[in-house]
């Protein structure tokens, strides 16, 4: 029970790594809100939690718009509180070659993947600076160490992410507000099934990695967990890599 009554908001959480957190940090005792763009998903997602005798709590909520993420916190903090935790992992990583790529394509991805977690961030920290106490997890990408083609617009809003938790961690830190960042590698997800079709581009990426099987969403939210929970209360502004060995550094 490392989140015991822990006040936990988790976004894209309806599918993928974000229904992995939100499953994983309930069954450790918090009380979790998912936060997804897709409202019938993100309310199964809960269901599902509550069902397994979960805490769960489904908000609708465009992650890129603020005052959709104004209105979340808005409602978790005058139902619960505080907020004890915050998991940015809402994103998107449809492929686009650079030379290709729209002006509009490249605004989505950044007010998604990236503005996103300024607006979260700065509309959270408030609450966890008042108590002193808060921890924030962003979900960057492995690609940030390797880089990836037709994924340049990704890609710099997962390495803008790292910097961006950096910063913050050297504001908040005197509060005893913890930021940390972690990267991914090839996590088998509803999201990724739609990316890579063909399943030799998934051989490929599986026979990179030390670890000889594909990663699953359980494989991001240990760590996850960790870095919510007090065992990780020396650690901020960090990048913890999840990849099953694909890269080191
Ligand atoms: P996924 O597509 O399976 O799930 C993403 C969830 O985010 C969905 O439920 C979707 O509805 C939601 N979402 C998308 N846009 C949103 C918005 N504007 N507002 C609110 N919710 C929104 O994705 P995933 O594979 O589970 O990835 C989750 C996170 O992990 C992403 O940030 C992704 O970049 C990162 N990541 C994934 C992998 C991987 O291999 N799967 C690797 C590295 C990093």
């Amino acid at each position: 029970m490392l989140l015991k009554d822990k006040i936990s908001i988790v976004t894209g959480a309806a599918v993928g790594i974000g229904a992995g957190v939100a499953e994983l940090f309930a069954q450790h005792g918090a009380k979790v809100f998912l936060v997804d763009i897709d409202g019938p998903g993100c309310e199964a997602a809960a269901e599902r939690i509550r069902s397994s005798g979960g805490s769960a709590v489904a908000l609708q909520a465009d992650v890129s718009n603020r005052e959709q993420v104004k209105a979340s916190v808005d409602h978790v903090l005058a139902s619960a509180g505080r907020i004890d935790v915050l998991v940015n992992n809402a994103g998107i990583y449809p492929r686009q070659d650079f030379l290709s790529l729209t002006e509009a394509e490249w605004d989505q991805m950044q007010n998604i993947n990236l503005k996103s977690i300024f607006h979260w961030c700065q509309l959270v920290l408030p609450a966890m600076i008042a108590r002193r106490s808060g921890k924030i997890v962003n979900m960057s990408s492995v690609t940030v160490f390797k880089g990836t083609e037709r994924l340049s617009h990704y890609v710099s809003t997962k390495a803008g992410m790292i910097g961006l938790s950096r910063s913050i961690a050297r504001e908040v830190g005197a509060h005893n507000v913890h930021i940390n960042c972690i990267t991914p590698g090839a996590i088998k997800t509803e999201g990724e099934a739609v990316v890579h079709t063909d399943p030799r581009v998934l051989a490929d990426l599986q026979a990179a990695q030390c670890l000889d099987r594909r990663l699953l969403p359980p494989d991001v939210a240990g760590p996850c967990l960790f870095l919510a929970s007090a065992l990780s209360d020396g650690m901020t502004g960090q990048t913890l890599n999840v990849d099953g060995g694909l890269v080191m550094h």
